[in-house]
Formats: structure tokens, sequence, C-alpha cells
């Protein structure tokens, strides 16, 4: 082919200064783009050689090779695919992706950030010019009698084509780092990135350092003869050894080896899993100083024996049915590195109507400081996208940790037109159904487990229930209520048991330990209470009860229930309570204080404090949402709180009958301080002065 040279077409000269400022957070993207493009044209050929249209030799090996070179700063992608004649380098390189770049600038450039397209999709080859101020292509077609084509372009808006020097299909795609982008010819961030975008890409990926490379066939240009020999040998012997053992290991393996590993040390471990490594010695020994280039070659041959970076089938693309639980477990562990067992999960497998596949995990809290935060990453045909894009997914599948395939997801559009699409809608319709199928069976057919993951799974499901009525619609009869004595009940349960007592009232503490005090009362007359303490439940509280019509929530100190009291007329106790209520301000100094009276059944239970639920939920929304300047207190603070006496019991009795006695002062704060701290933890000051005042009294007991 003639040199030729062209002008791509577009309109504005300055689209790559663009393209290079373009998305300065996520430079790593086109890592991304090339090797999924090299994916696809290797699929393509894997394809065409299925239905006859290429023939491929026995065991012709896909690959794609990333090679990075620090010295050099460049990077290279080779894949051997379909590669591109030189009029599909004009039709898909010079007009179309070019035009699809320009395309994307045109929409996208005026736009704030936030609405950047999902994964930036769309930018594809000319991502390259983020990074890179010159690109080369090195080209050919697997089409019979095809030339090799060689295209490059240093960034402006020019390129040159030329014949190629490519022998085998494929493509070879070189990027001339740009001077600040120099760190991706450093190994580490370059495996970096692979590792995020390609770890599950379906055709296997191999990273090389070139310069490490050199520097290994450099060594092994030094050796002297009988080193090598002796290498050889070292490793042949341990390979004999092993060979017993590993015999079946080595089956499976054999495959990807051709043994010609043994005249370096670079991958001694994978040889010697090699059945078939022997055969390789012939082409070790062939091995010449002269031939430099054939050694390099094969030591890149050697570091490509290592694994590749990717897992070309990842567990969900797998059948339900083939994958066992250490599968299940060990992805969990390799891809969200939680060292936790989940507790279980849902494998997602779905064609029709559309493709979907993917595996949730439920984790497990460990602690109750555990911030709730998932991971859901989301794939494109195993290709990484991002992770919890909320358009997609629905938030409160957010706390899960998991993947999701799904291929036919419209991403060349912007995240708010993602999120009004219909289809994308249904996608996560289905999520939810299947989420809520799974939680819901759980509940009906294995109550026992169910319950035993309740607490984890509890702040997750009420969340759900918030935030999603058709999540809340399937799951409602199966939420539970931890009760005191640590049962398990439905909300349906808890009032059934308790309707002589306590009708469509439930009763809960939020704290088991403050509110011991309460708990035991409850526990005594035989009223149930449920344990509602995560963060979630206040939300979910209220929630219940609009879902619920006459459906009331109290937590336990918020009043006195009857039970607890003993039948009396409020006359009766009428002047007791002016008597006491006086003599407690006067103690406690405080005029607003409120004094109830009530008669006891437990004579032991002295004071105590309540506050009307309605008024502490208010002031807890108050402290959540600390609404800056003002006061907590506007609802009442401390004000509203309601010291209830019980008249049945020794030291209140003692109060009465000496309302002027020189200790009962001290009594009545020590019984006012007791109650506050049932009911929350004392100020800093209150607490030094009951600590003082306890000690006081201990020491007027011992005299
Ligand atoms: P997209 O991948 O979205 O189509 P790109 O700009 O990434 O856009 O690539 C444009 C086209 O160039 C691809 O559709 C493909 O036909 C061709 N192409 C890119 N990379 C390769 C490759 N490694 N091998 C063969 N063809 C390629």
């Amino acid at each position: 082919m003639a040199k030729k040279t062209g002008s791509l077409s577009i309109n504005s000269d300055n689209i790559f200064p663009i393209i290079k400022k373009w998305l300065y957070s996520d430079h790593d993207i086109f890592v991304r783009e090339v090797i999924s493009n090299a994916c696809d044209a290797v699929t393509k050929l894997r394809k065409l050689a299925l239905i006859g249209e290429f023939e491929e030799p026995d065991d012709y090996k896909y690959r794609i090779d990333v090679i990075a070179s620090p010295k050099d700063k460049t990077l290279t992608f080779i894949d051997n695919g379909i590669g591109m004649t030189a009029d599909e380098v004009n039709e898909y390189i010079n007009q179309i992706a070019f035009s699809g770049a320009t395309d994307f600038l045109e929409k996208y450039k005026d736009k704030a950030t936030d609405d950047q397209i999902i994964g930036h999709f769309g930018l594809g080859f000319y991502s390259t010019f983020m990074v890179a101020d010159k690109v080369t292509i090195n080209t050919l077609s697997y089409k019979d009698g095809a030339e090799p084509v060689f295209w490059e372009c240093d960034g402006g808006t020019d390129y040159t084509m030329s014949d190629g020097d490519r022998t085998e299909h494929g493509t070879e795609i070189t990027l001339y780092l740009n001077e600040d982008c120099y760190e991706f010819a450093n190994e580490y961030r370059v495996k970096e990135v692979l590792e995020k975008y390609c770890s599950f890409m379906p055709e296997e990926i191999f990273f090389t350092n070139a310069d490490e490379a050199k520097e290994e066939k450099t060594d092994v240009v030094d050796s002297t003869a009988s080193e090598v020999k002796e290498k050889k040998t070292k490793k042949k012997a341990s390979k004999k050894a092993d060979k017993k053992d590993d015999k079946d290991e080595a089956k499976e393996d054999s495959a990807e080896e051709d043994g010609k590993a043994e005249a370096s040390e670079v991958d001694a471990k994978e040889s010697e899993d090699s059945d078939e490594s022997d055969k390789g010695e012939a082409s070790a020994e062939g091995e010449s100083d002269e031939d430099e280039d054939e050694e390099l070659d094969e030591v890149l041959e050697d570091d490509s024996k290592e694994k590749p970076i990717n897992e070309t089938h990842p567990l969900w693309t797998k059948h339900p049915n083939d994958c066992t639980e250490e599968e299940y477990k060990e992805f969990y562990r390799k891809v969200f590195l939680d060292f936790k067992e989940p507790l279980f999960w849902i494998h997602l497998n779905m064609d029709y109507p559309f493709n979907l596949k993917g595996i949730l995990y439920f984790p497990k809290l460990n602690t109750e400081y555990d911030t709730l935060e998932g991971t859901i990453k989301l794939y494109n045909n195993q290709v990484f996208i991002a992770d919890n894009i909320k358009e997609v997914i629905p938030e409160f599948l957010l706390l899960l940790k998991g993947v999701i395939d799904c291929p036919d997801l419209p991403l060349n559009v912007s995240r708010s037109a993602l999120q009004n699409d219909g289809f994308v809608k249904k996608i996560s319709d289905y999520i939810t159904k299947k989420v809520a199928d799974k939680l819901s069976g759980m509940c009906k057919t294995d109550r026992e487990n169910y319950e035993k993951y309740w607490d984890d799974l509890s702040p997750f499901i009420k969340f759900g229930c918030l935030k999603d009525d058709k999540f809340e619609e399937k799951m409602k009869d199966y939420i539970l209520y931890r009760n005191i004595d640590g049962k398990y009940l439905t909300l349906t349960e808890y009032l059934e048991a308790g309707k002589d007592k306590y009708e469509n009232t439930v009763f809960y503490t939020d704290n088991e330990k403050t509110q011991s005090q309460y708990i035991n009362m409850f526990r005594e007359q035989g009223i149930d209470a449920v344990v509602l303490d995560h963060n979630i439940d206040n939300p979910f509280i209220t929630h219940q009860e609009q879902k619920h019509e006459g459906v009331h929530f109290a937590r336990i100190d918020s009043d006195i229930t009857n039970t607890f009291k003993e039948e009396v007329s409020e006359d009766e106790l009428k002047d007791t309570t002016d008597k006491l209520s006086e003599i407690f301000k006067k103690a406690l100094n405080n005029d607003k204080l409120t004094v109830k009276v009530e008669k006891l059944k437990n004579a032991a239970i002295s004071s105590m404090i309540t506050l009307p639920e309605e008024t502490r939920r208010m002031q807890d929304m108050m402290k959540m949402y600390a609404m800056g300047g003002m006061d907590p207190n506007m609802f009442g603070g401390s004000d509203s709180l309601t010291l209830v006496l019980n008249a049945n019991n020794q030291l209140v009795q003692y109060i009465l009958d000496n309302p002027d006695g020189d200790k009962t002062g001290m009594v009545c704060e020590q019984l006012y301080d007791l109650a506050l701290l049932a009911h929350a933890p004392l100020e800093p000051e209150a607490m030094t002065k009951f600590v003082a005042r306890s000690n006081e009294i201990l020491a007027l007991v011992t005299k």
C-alpha cells in the first residue's frame, strides 16, 4: 500500500486537547476501551472459526497481551483477533470511531460532570488520546490475502496509513504516553487498572513488563551453557518428583503449557505442574546468543505462562446448579475482599425478556458500628462499568455486595436518561423482585435460618421497605421483631399474643441496657416488648404506623400502662400528688417539674421517668438532623419529662411523711437521678453530683 495521509473527518481542530482534559479523574478508562475492543476482536474470530468461516490451527490460543515499558513510556495492547483491513481502518477508525468521539464531545462537553455517560462508554478507541501523544495501530485482518496496515496519529487531526509488518492476524496498538501520564507505563499502576476493569473479561489477558522481560533475556544470554543446563536438570528433577502427585492437575494445566520455560527461572512453579514440559527442551536447547529477538519472545512467552490476569468465566456466568458453596464464598472473598462469610446469596440468571446475570450477597454485619455500605459492581458483557450505579440498581440493594452483568443495558446515554429509561426500570424491578422472593421464600420454608439471619438482614429489609413500595408489598408479612426474650415474631404474632393487655400497641426498647428497669417491669407483668435498636428503626416505626392503621409504637418508658398500676381513682391520689410535687420542686429547685403519682404493683420501684412517645420522637428527629441553631428543647426538653413516683414504695412514703426532714432533699434528688439514669445517661455535671451524693448516702448507712 502506498503511504497515505489524511485528515480525520471532524469539525474541530482541537478535539484532542479536549479529550485529554476530559474526565480527568478516570483517565484510566482507556484501558477498558482498548481491551474490550481487543476482546471483541478475539471473540468475533472465535465465532467465525466456529461457523467455519475461518480456519484456525489446532490448539490455537486466543489471547490479549498488555505490555508496558516503563523505560520507553509506552503501553502496548496486542490481540490475535480478527484484525482490520485498510478499508476497515478507514471506516472504523478514521471515520466511525472518530465521529463517535466527536459526537460524544459535542454532547457532553458543556454538561456538568454528574451527568457523564455511564462509564463514559462511546469514547472508545480515541480515549487513548487522553493519555497518549501518539498512538499507532499495527493490524492484519484474518481475511485471506489481507495486507498488514500501519496507522499512526500524533494527536493532531492528521493520521498516516502505510504498510504494516504484522504477520499474525490481529491488532497491536501502541500508546506513546503523554508526559503527565507516564504512570500508565508503571507495572503496578497498569495491573491495578487491569484488575479494576478487566478482571472478568471473556478473553485471556496477559501482562508483561517489557523492560523486565528484556533484563530477563540478558540474564539468559549471559548465562553459560552449563549454567542453563544445570538449571534445566534441577527443574527436571523436581518435575519428576511432582509428576506423580500432580497428575490430574497437570492434565488441566498442560493445555496451556508448552514447556519453553526451561531456560529461565521466571516460571519454575508453573512448569513444575506440567506433564508435557519435557517437550520444551528442544526449543530451550536451541537458544543462541545471537538471536536476541527470539529469546525475548521466549521470555515474553514465559511470562505469559503465569496465569492470565483475568477470570474468563466468572462465577456469575455459570449455571447456579454448577456452582458450589465454596465457589460462591471464594468469589465473594476475592471480589469484595471481605473475609467475613456472607450470610447467603442470590444467583440471578435471566435470559428473557432481557439478559441479566449476577450474584447478590447478603453480608454479615459484624458489629453494630459496621456501616451499612455494600458494593454492587455493574458489568456489561463481563466488562466492568462502575460500582453502585443507582440508576440501575435500586438504592436499598446497594447495601448488599454483588455483581450484576447486563449486556442489554443502554450505556451510551446519560445517567439522567438512564434513570428515566423504562427498560432500566424493568431491570431494577426484576432484581428487587428476585431479592424479595428469596427472602420471603426463606421465611416461609426455612424460618429457623431466617430468624438466625434476621438481625443482619433487618436493616436492609427495613430500608428496602422504606424505599420501595413493591418490595414492601412483598415483604410486609415477613418482617420480624425480636422480643425481649430473644424470640422472633411477626407484627401480627406480637399483637395477637398481647391483644388483651395492649391492644394495637407495640412496646419497644431501643436500648436493652439502659432501659433494663422498664424491661424487667414488663417481664414481671407478662407484657411483651420488642427490641428496635437500629438507626433505621426510627423512620421504620413511623412508616409501619402509616401502613398499619391503628397500630401504635410506644417505647417502654413512654408511659405507665394500666397493667403496671393498681386501679385507683385520680382523686384518691390527687392530694399525694400535690404534696409530693411541691416537695420535689423545692428539693430539685425546678418549678416546671411534672410529677405524677401511681400505685405501682411492684413496690420496689420508687421512681421512673416517662416521656411521651411523640415528644421523644420529635426530639430524636431534631437531634438526628442536628438542626443548627434550633433548640432541641423547643419540643420540650427535660421539661416534658414526667417524674413518676410510686406511692407504694417506702422511700416515697418516707418523703411524704417527712416533708421537712433534713435528709428529704437528698432522697428526692437521688430518686430523681435514679429515674433519669434508667431513662438516659446523665449530663456530666449531674453525674458528678450523683456520684458524690451516693457516697454520702453510703457514709450515712455505714455510720
Ligand atoms: P466501539 O468499540 O464503541 O465501536 P471504538 O472507537 O472503540 O468504538 O472502535 C471502533 C471500531 O474499530 C470497532 O467497532 C472495531 O470495528 C474497530 N476496532 C477497534 N479496535 C479493534 C481491534 N483491536 N481489533 C479489530 N477491530 C478493532
